[in-house]
């Protein structure tokens, strides 16, 4: 058992190395990722199989495709489903961290964050001073698209909520909010696994996607059950929401706030790090933020920032 950090506030390393390897979802290749130590915050990438390439520090600009995972471009070099290693290292409160991968798509593992929250505590923690916590304005930041939406409105703590709406009985409408402490998302959120529909896996395996994906590794939900029981939580997918959402934001460094997502996805939650690493570069705008420059990651997602329009009274 680890001693994790109490909250976010501190920067944290890795105090030395762990290794994982398995098959990728998509590919269904077999990876490796080696966690070392970086004294630089943030997380970054370097290649086993090509040591010479610079180490590249992630963002929400590497971003290159949300379809299926968060996949990102870096260099000439693309690196898939990273989102599940991100929330690990994130959640448990490592800061800054490298990322040496052999391969093209970060192993699934048992499709949860466990396994690497297990490998973060082989290497155990070392200290590195005070986090750089990304700023964000007062006025609430709200990005939606289609029916679903993602809101981060400045906190004391971090805290943070989704809901899902399905159509499958199985799922259905799950709500899940907490206020995140590295311990939390050791125990209620890093163990929540990946999971997708008999329909639509039938359809990515015909397309020679998934390839890796075995029902091992992701919950497989057929209308009103579930082809591979038991579930490690009642509300699984909606906790596994949340993961996804941790993992997207690392790539800007979880802020000081309440983030909900509803309907959330790899689109819009990494259009919300972009649009705060947007923010730390352009600043906050005096008169409002409707002026901040947006990303231009966000072409398909309509943003909107201030105060919500408030209901009608009756
Ligand atoms: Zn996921």
């Amino acid at each position: 058992m680890t001693n994790w950090p109490s909250d976010y506030n501190q920067a944290w390393t890795l105090a030395g190395a762990s290794e994982r390897s398995g098959v990728g979802l998509h590919s269904g290749q077999t990876s490796r990722v080696q966690l070392r130590p970086s004294e630089r915050s943030g997380y970054w990438l370097g290649w086993l199989d090509d040591p010479a390439l610079p180490l590249h520090r992630l963002g929400p600009e590497c971003v290159s495709d949300t379809r299926l995972c968060t996949a990102l471009l870096l260099g000439q070099r693309r690196l898939a489903t990273v989102e599940h290693l991100l929330a690990a290292l994130a959640g448990c409160g490592v800061s800054q961290a490298e990322l040496w991968v052999e391969g093209e798509e970060v192993p699934l593992l048992d499709g949860s964050a466990l396994p690497w929250v297990e490998a973060i505590g082989e290497s155990g923690l070392r200290h590195c001073g005070v986090r750089q916590v990304p700023d964000l304005p007062e006025d609430p930041l709200l990005l939606h698209q289609g029916s679903g939406f993602v809101l981060a409105q400045p906190a004391k703590t971090l805290q943070v909520s989704a809901a899902v709406d399905y159509p499958q009985p199985a799922i259905g409408r799950q709500f899940f909010s907490l206020e995140l402490t590295p311990s939390l998302f050791v125990e209620a959120i890093a163990p929540a696994r990946t999971f997708g529909f008999r329909e639509q896996v039938d359809q990515l395996l015909a397309a020679g996607l998934i390839k890796g994906g075995a029902l091992d590794n992701a919950l497989v939900c057929d209308g009103d059950h579930w082809l591979n029981p038991p579930l490690r939580f009642a509300d699984e997918p909606v906790r596994h929401k949340l993961l996804d959402l941790l993992g997207d934001l690392a790539l800007v460094g979880l802020p000081q706030a309440h983030v909900f997502a509803y309907r959330g996805s790899h689109g819009l939650h990494t259009a919300l790090a972009a649009a705060i690493a947007t923010l730390q570069v352009a600043g906050f705008p005096p008169g409002g933020m409707a002026s901040a420059p947006l990303p231009r990651t966000l072409s398909p997602t309509s943003v909107t920032t201030g105060p919500l329009p408030s209901p009608a009274r009756p």
